[in-house]
């Protein structure tokens, strides 16, 4: 049985050796924990092969890599894996064979596409004819429906269903299709947020970020080709457990800050952060998805109101201009709710004491909370006075001013997270 770090890596060959065979990428990725060849790390390997997302160490974006061709070209490539040492192209070995349960189809699909939504024509349908294979040169792959297995229901969202599929061709991709009705989108007026959100997300590449393979249309829908999450949303376990322990939020915060500082180096500010838009792998690896209000952000910055109330930061309250260390702030809020089950400054009974909150950083730290982890949120309130002026030389998560906050790669090497990394961590795979 190869490793998961082996695998991954060859996949890694695979992807980049579409041109040339050659000497593989694993050394650019630390490696991942070994697991054991049980039932459950077979499939959770085979996910990992079928999902194959890969960190860019050098930070280029390459947006036809991304597409249709990429996954039609590792589909169409013969996976092999040579027991835990990475496969360089050259010499044959065993297929995986193995296969994976995609759930019962519930014929969802097509008694939606009955019901629901509008052929669309004009300027709108031409906006929303959207395709990652269109925009390939030869040989080019046009996906359709027809190239998968349909399998179970994961979900409802806005605009559409999303289901678990498996690619028809060998071999066999599990993923996650999203539907989005275009007629839907119309009406919503957010044609221009739906392309941005898609343009976005297909070119990025991070353990952590939900990863976009491909999309294409039909006259009514628009269907994502999306990174499966194998343990669904993030959201449902903080609802379960009320709370994380401190070591958990811990992992998960590394994972975001990692994330959080891949996307920004690409000038990509979320500015929706929080945990409803946060899923898990099957290996329990957090990924951010999502991305409806993000935006590229080549040196302005941007004055529009967006986001949840709770999660948004005083320069946003204010209607200033703001820059990616909105997400700063967002990751700070994010700790809390993680630690407490509740967002800071959250106040039911009316939207303007939350504003107000927010607007004077009013942080109420309840009993238990660890010195690390409040230095790493805020100043602790109560505090004495000696830890305070220790806390003051440094800066935090949530600060009023955006310059004061504390930068992602300080928040990576911040004795709270630190503590809890595991050593020889590979950030995106956990377990939980
Ligand atoms: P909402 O506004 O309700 O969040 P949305 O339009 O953003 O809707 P999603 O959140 O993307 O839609 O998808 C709806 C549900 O489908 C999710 O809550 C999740 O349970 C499931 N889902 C979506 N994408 C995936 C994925 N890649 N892997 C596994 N499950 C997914
Ligand atoms: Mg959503």
């Amino acid at each position: 049985m190869a490793t998961m770090g082996a695998v991954t890596g060859r996949i890694a060959a695979l992807e980049l050796s579409n041109k040339k065979p050659g000497p593989t990428t694993s050394s650019a990725r630390p490696p991942l924990r070994s697991k054991q060849s049980s039932q459950t790390s077979v499939a959770k390997l085979l996910t990992k092969y079928a999902a194959p997302n890969l960190v860019h160490a050098s930070g280029s974006m390459k947006s036809t890599e991304l597409t249709a061709q990429a996954l039609s070209s590792t589909v169409a490539t013969k996976a092999k894996v040579t027991g835990a040492r990475t496969y360089t192209g050259n010499t044959p070995a065993p297929e995986i064979t193995l296969s994976f349960d995609i759930g019962n189809y519930d014929g969802g699909l097509e008694l939606e596409n009955e019901k629901r939504g509008e052929k669309i024509f004009g300027e709108a349908a031409q906006e929303l004819a959207l395709d990652s294979s269109s925009a390939q040169t030869s040989p080019t792959r046009e996906w359709s429906l027809h190239n998968f297995d349909m399998g179970r229901p994961l979900g409802k969202g806005k605009f559409g269903r999303v289901y678990m599929v498996r690619t028809k061709a060998k071999p066999k991709y599990i993923l996650a299709l999203k539907t989005l009705y275009k007629s839907e989108i119309v009406a919503g007026k957010v044609e221009k947020q739906i392309r941005r959100e898609i343009e976005i997300q297909q070119n990025l590449r991070h353990q952590n970020v939900l990863r976009l393979y491909g999309y294409f249309h039909d006259e009514k829908r628009i269907f994502l080709m999306l990174e499966f999450a194998g343990k669904g949303e993030l959201y449902k376990q903080l609802s379960k457990f009320g709370c994380f322990s401190e070591k958990r939020s811990s992992r998960y915060i590394d994972q975001m800050a990692d994330a959080l500082s891949y996307l920004h180096s690409k000038h990509v500010i979320h500015r929706d952060i929080k945990p409803e838009n946060l899923l898990l792998g099957l290996n329990g690896e957090l990924k951010i998805a999502d991305f409806g209000w993000s935006v590229h952000a080549p040196g302005n910055r941007r004055r529009t109101m967006c986001g949840t109330l709770d999660y948004l930061p005083p320069e946003m309250v204010e209607g200033k201009e703001h820059s990616e260390k909105v997400d700063y702030w967002a990751l700070g809020v994010l700790t809390y709710e993680f630690l407490i089950g509740n967002p800071p400054f959250e106040d039911r009974k009316s939207v303007n004491n939350t504003y107000r909150r927010i607007m004077k950083v009013d942080l109420r730290f309840p009993p238990g909370m660890s010195a690390e982890v409040k230095d790493l949120i805020a100043r602790a309130s109560f505090s004495c006075a000696i830890s305070s002026i220790f806390v003051n030389l440094y800066e935090q998560l949530l600060r009023h001013e955006p310059q004061d906050r504390i930068p992602l790669v300080d928040v990576l090497g911040h004795p709270w997270i630190v503590k809890y990394r595991p050593k020889n961590c590979n950030r995106g795979s956990e377990v939980y």
